[in-house]
């Protein structure tokens, strides 16, 4: 069996800690490898070299950065195949959808280009007499990115491509179940000119985590994943003095107003609620049609769709609509979700527990579900379900629609589908969620824009990708500079004023 270590100062290692996790092939159940888990002191050999390379590259003109990505585009494209044969063996996601994942990572990457314009200062000539005043953006040193399973290749780079093009040296900590992927971007960022030490790979589980928060010479945290992990890698970190932005978990609510146009709203709910089985922060998990007659027609069109859902492995080719979910564990939970609403009322529409794949019995697949009647109090409302599971909550009218929706305590995306621009305009202005889509399910901005929720979906004041990966990843100076150095005007004890 193959075993997997990290990526440190340049070249792949063994573990030295004898802990491992296997790694699943999602589709067959069969373990493909053991992955390292490093020790605290794994990681700190990793800070070190981190530290050691960080200088020489803070100071690097940001244009010889930028060259660094606009090399590392280029070869995420050549190796494109590679990369999403290697996400869906470990996540179990379809070919189209891993390359997807690897995509909207590199067009990150593309913004990242950009950074010469991106990192100028600010400067005000003659703020006072041969007074100039300039601000300018410097690297925060050595930052860490924790990542969650569902995108190994996206958020990896969400995180990689701003923090080492703002000049910093970055140590990844990606999933135990698809460690893959995020060691093949080490390498093709190498191949693409990165200087040894800058950016290193870390595989472990909660001890190098914990390892990464308590660090003294880590400055800063980006992390992604679920909402409890989220809030105690924010405390702790912060506690400890770092700066951390942390995105949690999401349970978004789609809007269908009695004038969508219905067609179109059901296509977005088949992608949304089960492309990649469920398992995306942006999936639409609970559709809330606003009147019985909209809700009526929705199950209508709903049904047959979602028992048309072709699901299998991978190696299927572009025949399937989504694949097994990523862990035994998690296919269990999900069903035990299922149960749980059909326990507590719901009505169960289709009824995804019985399905089994033929040939790969042993996979960790689970079939669609969709539910109609639920209620906020049901377990299906109130969990993050991750799985290909669709929950109708009916709803009278719009503002009902909208107070259930804001009074979900989370934030991370949600969507109206209507013809009219008054709803849309008026939901878009007072909803209390971070990225809206009207007419459009899943409302991921694009990487010159930026990526985050509100309440249990996000902590830390600023968001992924676009301008607020630049102020995350870099510290603001500010200088106030007199010449000619000549000029006098005695000591002063007051505090310096224009006036
Ligand atoms: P997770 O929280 O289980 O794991 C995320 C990371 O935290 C992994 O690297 C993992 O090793 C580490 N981790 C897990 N348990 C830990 C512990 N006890 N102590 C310290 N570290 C620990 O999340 P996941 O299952 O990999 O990913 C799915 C979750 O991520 C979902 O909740 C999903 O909504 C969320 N997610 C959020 C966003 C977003 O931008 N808001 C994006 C993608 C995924």
């Amino acid at each position: 069996m193959q075993d997997i270590g990290h990526f440190i100062n340049g070249k792949r290692v063994a573990g030295t800690s004898g802990r491992f996790a296997d790694v699943y092939n999602p589709a067959t159940g069969e373990i493909q490898a053991r992955l390292a888990l490093a020790s605290a002191a794994e990681l700190d050999a990793a800070v070190q070299g981190a530290l050691a390379a960080q200088p020489m590259w803070g100071a690097t003109n940001p244009q010889r950065r930028a060259r660094v990505m606009m090399r590392f585009v280029a070869l995420l494209n050549e190796n494109m195949d590679r990369l999403a044969e290697a996400l869906s063996r470990e996540h179990g996601k379809t070919i189209p959808d891993a390359k997807g994942d690897v995509i909207r990572g590199l067009e990150v990457a593309e913004f990242c280009i950009g950074a010469p314009h991106l990192l100028k200062g600010e400067f005000t000539d003659a703020a006072g007499p041969g007074i100039d005043m300039y601000s300018m953006r410097q690297p925060v040193g050595v930052v860490a990115g924790i990542t969650p399973f569902n995108f190994p290749a996206m958020i990896p780079m969400w995180k990689m491509c701003p923090a080492l093009v703002c000049g910093n040296a970055f140590i990844l900590k990606p999933s135990e179940r698809d460690p893959s992927v995020p060691l093949m971007l080490a390498e093709l960022m190498q191949e693409a000119g990165l200087p040894d030490g800058l950016l290193q790979v870390v595989n472990g589980d909660r001890e190098s985590v914990d390892a990464i928060l308590d660090h003294p010479e880590i400055s800063g945290i980006g992390f992604v994943g679920s909402t409890p992990i989220a809030q105690y890698i924010y405390g702790r970190g912060c506690s400890n003095g770092k700066r951390v932005q942390c995105f949690g978990g999401a349970k978004n609510h789609m809007i269908v107003m009695p004038d969508a146009d219905m067609d179109q709203a059901v296509d977005a709910l088949i992608g949304a609620g089960y492309g990649a089985a469920g398992e995306r922060c942006m999936a639409i998990s609970a559709a809330v049609p606003v009147g019985d007659a909209t809700a009526d027609a929705l199950m209508e069109k709903l049904i047959p769709r979602v028992e048309s859902l072709k699901i299998g492995p991978y190696t299927a080719g572009n025949d399937v609509d989504f694949g097994p979910v990523v862990t035994r564990a998690a296919q269990q939970r999900i069903n035990g979700l299922v149960n749980s609403g059909v326990e507590q009322g719901a009505t169960l529409a289709v009824d995804g527990r019985k399905f089994s794949m033929q040939g790969y019995e042993n996979g960790f697949f689970v079939g669609a579900s969709l539910f109609d009647n639920v209620t906020p109090e049901m377990d299906i409302y109130k969990e993050e379900i991750f799985g290909p599971v669709l929950s109708v909550v009916r709803r009278k009218s719009y503002e009902d629609a909208v107070k259930l929706t804001m009074s979900n305590p989370y934030g991370n995306g949600t969507a109206i589908f209507t013809r009219d621009g008054d709803t849309a305009r008026d939901f878009a202005s007072r909803i209390n969620v971070g990225m809206v889509g009207i007419n459009v399910p899943i409302p991921v901005p694009l990487a010159y824009h930026t990526f985050g929720g509100w309440k249990l979906s996000a902590f830390g004041d600023l968001n992924q990708h676009g301008p607020d990966a630049f102020r995350f990843y870099t510290k603001t100076k500010t200088v106030t500079s007199r010449w000619p150095s000549g000029t006098k005007e005695g000591a002063s004890f007051a505090i310096p004023t224009m006036e």
